[in-house]
């Protein structure tokens, strides 16, 4: 008999920090995988990012802990190598409107060709659907109440940080 395979996916993000939106995702990858990887980016977004590289791991570990099948990684550099490392053919995308498509299908096209991977897409859900977390801070930073978005440890976190950043610059 062959051996048991171990079904592992992987949902990659930058999770600055990481909403009800990617959790939803998560939670989903969870329940068809016997493993789910969220891979943590190290590198900075395009706007620097809000909290730090151990902080976001920490804060998607504390809200994925439940789930019991969920491991959280940084990565840095290529995503197809980080799967080969890990053992996952599978990468896990949310797809939340139209404007994500494009750049997510040139993305899985360029990965199953480095590598074979395949990505498989699911719909966001409606609830979060006009969700990032870009847009959460931007609206979080200007004071608007963004509790019901995020996880309420997050929330803290985001208010916590929020306030320091409002008492540097005061
Ligand atoms: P981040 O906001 O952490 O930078 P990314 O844009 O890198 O997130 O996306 C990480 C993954 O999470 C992507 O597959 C993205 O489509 C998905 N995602 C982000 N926000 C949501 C949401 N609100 N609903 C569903 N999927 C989402």
């Amino acid at each position: 008999m062959d051996e048991p395979v171990t079904r592992r996916v992987v949902c990659p993000g930058s999770f600055d920090p990481i909403t009800n939106g990617h959790l939803d995702i998560i939670g989903r990858a969870s329940t068809l995988f016997d493993e789910v990887v969220v891979a943590v980016g190290v590198n900075a977004g395009k706007s620097g990012n809000l909290f730090s590289i151990d902080e976001r791991i920490d804060l998607v570990q504390r809200v994925t802990a439940d789930y019991g099948n969920v491991r959280v990684e940084p990565i840095d550099g290529l995503l197809v190598d980080f799967c080969a490392r890990h053992g996952i053919r599978a990468i896990m995308r949310g797809l939340r409107a139209v404007s994500d498509y494009e750049y997510e299908l040139q993305m899985s096209h360029m990965n199953h060709r480095l590598s074979g991977v395949e990505t498989l897409f699911v719909a966001a859900n409606p609830l979060y659907s006009y969700l990032s977390s870009s847009l959460l801070k931007e609206v979080a930073s200007l004071g608007g109440d963004v509790a019901g978005l995020v996880p309420d440890l997050v929330l803290s976190a985001l208010d916590e940080r929020l306030a320091e950043r409002r008492a540097k610059s005061a």
